[in-house]
């Protein structure tokens, strides 16, 4: 009941221009990897949101034009109306659930390459691309601007047909033609687009009142503005500029979509911005100036802090990207007063790493994201059990945790075995490092599932040997028993050569610093082949505690893989801050003593660094004792899951744990049919 609820305003209606959500819950766009490409994995995650109880859900930045070509990255394309069956597969499938579809047209300018359609670059002064792309955008003149209006419009009538209920002028993220005019730095015009600030944002104003003018009969016009570029004086502040074009437009759209620029600030990680409700600070100015209602985000899963923002007048709408990724039903348990059962986002970026990967989307928390469509999952409900039969899962890291946990929600009497005092494997350690207390999330959402079950037993320092398992008599094995990391260098830069390790040399690995083993005193070198966060915090917690740290990596950045997930500069940034020196092209060539001997990776050239010890971050060893000796016991199920089948990244092991347990006692054949489910390009339409 609505008023027994205390979220209960949460759940309140909320007028958008001439459309009507049905609650406060904004599914704000964001990519998914699936886009134009993959248009029915893409309806099917929008349908999953709407299902879940987002009031409105919203599609990603859609390509309005071929002068807005981001391929080969799948985002949104309504170029013409052939573009309208495959967008109208969403709208369908947001209605059906009983809320609003939402669509976020865009013209990227000079952050498009176009490198399919080979068109020329538009921006408002002349610029390279923003990417290493060796080309250039070239200035608007007057007839461009016409046309890009007209574009624009015509875009937004398309939109309409498709079926969506509230159209997008976009101007954020520094990504579209739209903020590129707002911005000084990247308009230089001396006409009336130029200048002074009501010159620069008078194009906004004119998509604002275009759109409006073709679609606002039926249609919200959302207005998605980065208030802040969190550079200080360097760029538009929220204070100055960007309460400034708040002022100007006050209520000429029907709802505004607030955030900071760049991705990197909005989609901040956990590591970098710990706060969930991040941006309240730089929304705070909005709802002074406009009567139209407003949406905010920055990781907001906490519904005591979505009621106050909205209790405060900072917003009347809680906007979500990644928190409705990681648990498309929040909404409804909210509503339903299951908040304990609300699964948070880790702020790890895994789900932003596949937009830049040019994949479909994945994240960490819920293994079902991206694959509603194609393996038909649904983040709520799993098949029931097939049979009686007992469970027995070895192992409770992050692979072992979602495999008990799914297991017993299908209703198998599951048992649990880990070796260790507490349950979480590496996710549990790593949380403890630097800036990764977050990611306890992973385990904590599972534990508090799993120790509500009747059908589930959970036993800790408990190391099996293939005897006991014997004992045990369960005939149904899920081996979940991890990695540990190599202590002989091998890794993807030294498989032709191996670093000559002796003897003498002090090694360790991250198994150790997670462990709880500190470096002998004296300067410690990080080898880093592993290039995503591990090596990289392992080196700020060293230096936080004094040690001397020289980071090695053959890559030419460190943390290089952390660029997909939008942290890489601000890892670089952090050590060189910390005093790290940092040596990148090297590769590691020996270690013996107090010296590491390391090689360029251009000319060959070696370098001795002395250092007291040396921690190996390249590759792990899969843990397979087990589960080999378990293979002579004629088991009905033995099956090797997560890292100890093949060493990833978490959300490859929660995906590996999910997927065991989905298809436990379904035929082989059609399981593996799963992976042929695809999208197949249409041959009978050529033009
Ligand atoms: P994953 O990422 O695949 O879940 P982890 O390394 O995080 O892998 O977790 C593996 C867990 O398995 C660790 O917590 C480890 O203590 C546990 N483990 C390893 N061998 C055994 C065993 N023989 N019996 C019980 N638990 C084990
Ligand atoms: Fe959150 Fe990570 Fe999932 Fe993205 S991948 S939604 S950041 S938990």
């Amino acid at each position: 009941m609505l008023d027994a609820n205390p979220y209960s305003m949460l759940l309140e209606p909320v007028q958008i221009g001439p459309v009507t959500a049905r609650n406060r819950f904004y599914q704000v766009p964001h990519c998914t990897g699936l886009g134009h490409l993959r248009p029915r994995a893409d309806a099917a995650v929008r349908g999953m949101k709407a299902e879940g109880g987002w009031a409105v859900v919203s599609n990603q930045e859609t390509e309005i034009h071929p002068t807005s070509d981001l391929s080969p990255f799948a985002e949104g394309r309504l170029w013409d109306g052939r573009d309208v069956p495959a967008l109208r597969l969403m709208t369908d499938a947001v209605h059906a659930h009983g809320s609003l579809a939402a669509i976020q047209l865009v013209h990227n300018g000079n952050h498009a390459q176009n490198l399919l359609t080979r068109a020329p670059v538009l921006a408002p002064s002349e610029m390279s691309v923003d990417t290493s792309h060796p080309k250039q955008a070239q200035a608007m003149d007057k007839a461009d601007i016409r046309e890009f209006r007209r574009w624009h419009r015509e875009a937004a009538l398309r939109a309409k047909d498709a079926g969506f209920d509230i159209i997008y002028v976009y101007a954020g993220h520094n990504m579209t033609l739209a903020q590129h005019f707002m911005l000084p730095h990247m308009n230089q015009r001396s006409d009336e687009y130029g200048g002074s600030l009501e010159n620069r944002v008078r194009l906004t104003r004119e998509l604002l009142e275009d759109t409006h003018e073709t679609v606002g009969d039926s249609c919200a016009v959302a207005f998605r503005f980065a208030i802040d570029e969190m550079m200080g004086t360097g760029g538009m502040q929220a204070t100055e500029e960007g309460r400034a074009v708040v002022e100007l437009l006050a209520n000429l759209p029907d709802l505004w979509d607030v955030n900071v620029a760049d991705w990197s600030n909005d989609s901040a990680t956990t590591r970098f911005q710990p706060e969930d409700g991040y941006q309240n600070a730089f929304l705070s100015h909005v709802k002074q100036f406009t009567r139209k209602p407003v949406v905010g985000v920055g990781r907001l899963t906490s519904p005591d802090m979505m009621l106050s923002m909205v209790k405060q007048g900072i917003v009347d709408l809680i906007g979500a990207a990644r928190p409705s990724i990681a648990d498309p039903f929040i909404p409804k348990k909210i509503e339903e007063g299951r908040i304990d059962e609300i699964r948070e986002c880790i702020g790890c970026n895994i789900c932003v790493s596949s937009d830049n990967l040019g994949i479909p989307i994945r994240c960490t928390q819920n293994p079902t994201m991206g694959e509603e469509w194609r393996r038909g999952w649904h983040p709520e409900i799993i098949a029931p059990k097939k049979s009686n039969a007992d469970t027995l899962v070895i192992g409770g890291g992050p692979a072992g945790l979602e495999c008990a946990m799914q297991l017993a929600r299908r209703g198998y009497q599951v048992t649990l075995a880990e070796a260790a005092a507490e349950l979480g494997g590496r996710v549990g350690k790593e949380a403890k490092l630097p800036g990764l207390a977050a990611w306890s999330r992973v385990v904590d959402y599972r534990l508090n599932d799993l120790k509500q079950r009747g059908n589930v037993q959970l036993f800790t320092d408990s190391r099996l040997d293939g005897d006991q398992v014997a004992e045990l008599g369960v005939e149904h094995v899920f081996v979940a028993t991890g990695s540990h990391w190599r202590t002989d260098g091998m890794g993807r830069s030294t498989q032709r050569h191996m670093p000559q390790i002796e003897q003498s040399a002090n090694v360790l690995t991250p198994d150790d610093i997670l462990n709880g083993l500190l470096p002998p005193d004296g300067p410690v070198m990080i080898y880093d082949d592993d290039h995503i966060y591990l090596a990289g915090v392992i080196a700020e917690k060293l230096a936080t505690a004094g040690y001397q740290v020289v980071f090695v990596t053959p890559e030419s950045l460190v943390s290089a893989y952390a660029v997909n997930t939008l942290e890489q500069p601000r890892i670089q940034a952090r050590l060189i801050e910390l005093g790290i020196d940092i040596r990148c092209n090297q590769v590691l060539a020996a270690a013996e003593g107090d010296i590491a001997r390391i090689r360029c990776t251009f000319t060959g050239r070696e370098t001795d660094v002395p250092c007291a010890s040396t921690i190996l971050v390249t590759e792990r060893q899969r843990e397979t004792t087990l589960y080999d000796s378990l293979r002579w016991l004629g088991l009905k199920t033995l099956e090797l899951i997560g890292d100890a089948a093949s060493p990833g990244l978490i959300v490859d092991a929660v995906f590996a744990g999910h997927r065991a347990a989905r298809n436990f006692e379904r035929p082989k054949a059609e399981a593996d049919q799963d992976w042929f489910r695809r999208e197949i390009i249409d041959l009978e339409e050529t033009r």
